[in-house]
């Protein structure tokens, strides 16, 4: 049996912070993965939901398996998805993510969620995190926006009078939408003062607070205690129907789903927040969710390193890849040697293989045909792309698409990844045998790819 190998993945985006908690949830020992990265990936412009198409016909086609019958290009990854096959890698992404303290959930009815924006605009989703979920504009019941006088970022009057109206012209049109979406602004003061916080110690910006800062605030419970006794004092909370639904504008950083929880409760009514403005909150709190994770399960991240050249090295009868770069901030030259790579870079940084070097196993995201290229040398180590670095062009009209892609490429390059370290075929790690790497608890084995039907999809790739 073949002893766990090293597996180093280059990017710290979505992809690759995705593909490396995929690993250690898939069974591969977190000591033995690494990421290597210049610097955090897109997560600030990374809306935090998977939006796998935002027209509804296009949806159900990918959903179904018929998306090469649609707009999607020859190498999108959609036109490899199987019918129920993005359902299982969602179910595979929210078990991570529900471990990293990040629930989300998928609209259970044929289409997309429509998630209130701080632009006063409904965002399209199929997935998103449960803080989000209950703004959802596709639902009847009449939400309340709730403002503060010293948050000038997210101005809730001004965004619910753009969503009554958008709520209005799909009610015209037989939709379902919101009864009314209403506002109202507290004061900021008291709430700083229940807190036990000076005036000023809104990251000294007070007092227009930057929305990094009244993500700190939020985290703590004096300030959920304030709002949920001031709020029902408010002329308006009278005029509300039972059913309404309360958004904030940010429910702090890492204690989101506490503050959703107590919230709730507390005021007898589904609580959530806004999603949207820049640095997007959803997306970078996805980020830093993924990397405490990999962070408690021992995974290494190193950062400041640009990979400039990856070459194939065959040494004996066990082939590395090694990583040529500069480390950023002294300028130092590095060179790296790993069995496993994975190249997760983003958008315009294709893979910097040396000319002649043979890209064994090499899988694109959209290209589950393992071994084109394979290299002379025998020993057939594992290199796979994942995320925006890995299509190899991209269209406007797939706008709406690229989280959804993103999972689908992740999913693909763990599988090869799987397939080709003998996960689940009695070598190699034991798939599961690492489950519990993951902070919190998961059923060993699941998702290790181990999966009758996902590795017959694969052999067939290989055919
Ligand atoms: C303006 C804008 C709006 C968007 N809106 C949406 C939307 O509404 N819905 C949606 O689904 N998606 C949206 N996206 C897309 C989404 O943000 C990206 O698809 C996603 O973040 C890309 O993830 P990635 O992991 O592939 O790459 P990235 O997040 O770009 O990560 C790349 C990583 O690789 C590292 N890296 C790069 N080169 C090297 C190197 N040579 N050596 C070492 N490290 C390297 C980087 O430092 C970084 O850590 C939007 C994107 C933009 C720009």
């Amino acid at each position: 049996m073949r002893g766990p190998a090293d597996l180093t993945v280059v990017g710290a985006g979505f992809a690759g912070l995705c593909l490396a908690a995929r690993a250690v949830e898939g069974g591969w020992p977190a000591a033995q993965v690494k990421v290597i990265a210049r610097g955090l990936g897109s997560f600030a412009l990374h809306p935090g939901t998977i939006d796998v198409a935002w027209d509804p016909e296009q949806l159900r086609a990918v959903l179904q398996g018929e998306a090469a019958s649609s707009i999607w290009g020859e190498d999108h990854p959609y036109r490899q998805l199987r019918a129920g096959e993005l359902e299982q890698m969602f179910t595979r992404f929210a078990g991570v993510m529900a471990k990293a303290g990040l629930p989300y959930e998928r609209c259970e009815q044929p289409g997309n969620f429509l998630l209130p924006t701080t632009l006063g605009t409904a965002h399209p989703a199929w997935a998103a995190p449960r803080s989000l979920v209950a703004g959802d504009l596709g639902r009847p019941e009449p939400v309340l926006l709730v403002g503060f006088d010293q948050l000038p970022a997210v101005k809730v009057d001004w965004i619910a009078a753009a969503l009554q109206r958008w709520s209005e012209q799909r009610r015209h049109s037989g939709q379902p939408a919101p009864a009314a979406v209403s506002a109202v602004v507290l004061a900021t003061a008291p709430m700083l003062a229940a807190a036990g916080l000076p005036l000023g110690d809104l990251d000294g910006a007070y007092p227009q607070a930057s929305l990094s800062a009244w993500g700190r605030l939020w985290e703590r419970k004096a300030v959920w205690q304030w709002v949920s006794e001031r709020l029902p004092r408010q002329p308006i909370w009278r005029e509300l129907g039972e059913n309404s639904r309360i958004l904030f504008p940010l429910l702090g950083w890492e204690q989101t789903e506490p503050a959703r929880l107590y919230l709730g409760k507390a005021l007898g009514r589904p609580v959530g927040e806004l999603l949207g403005g820049l640095p997007s909150p959803a997306g970078v709190r996805l980020g830093q969710a993924l990397l405490r994770l990999l962070a408690q399960a021992g995974v290494d991240c190193d950062w400041g390193r640009r990979v400039e050249q990856v070459s194939w090295v065959p040494v004996a009868r066990e082939g590395r890849w090694r990583l040529h770069g500069v480390v950023e901030e002294t300028g130092e030259r590095f060179d790296w040697q790993t069995e496993g790579l994975a190249w997760a870079a983003g958008w315009n940084n294709p893979l910097p293989l040396q000319r002649g070097s043979g890209a064994g196993n090499l899988g694109l995201a959209g290209d589950p045909t393992p071994g084109r290229d394979a290299p002379e040398s025998g020993g057939e180590r594992w290199l796979v792309q994942a995320g925006e670095s890995s299509w190899r062009s991209w269209r406007p009209e797939w706008a709406g698409s690229r989280s959804g892609s993103l999972l689908v490429s992740v999913e693909w390059a763990w599988r090869r990844l799987a397939a080709s370290a003998g996960f689940g075929r009695g070598e190699g790690v034991q798939a599961g045998s690492a489950a519990h790497s993951l902070a919190g608890a998961g059923s060993p084995g699941e998702g290790s790819g181990d999966e009758p039907g996902m590795m017959t999809h694969l052999e067939e790739g290989a055919s």
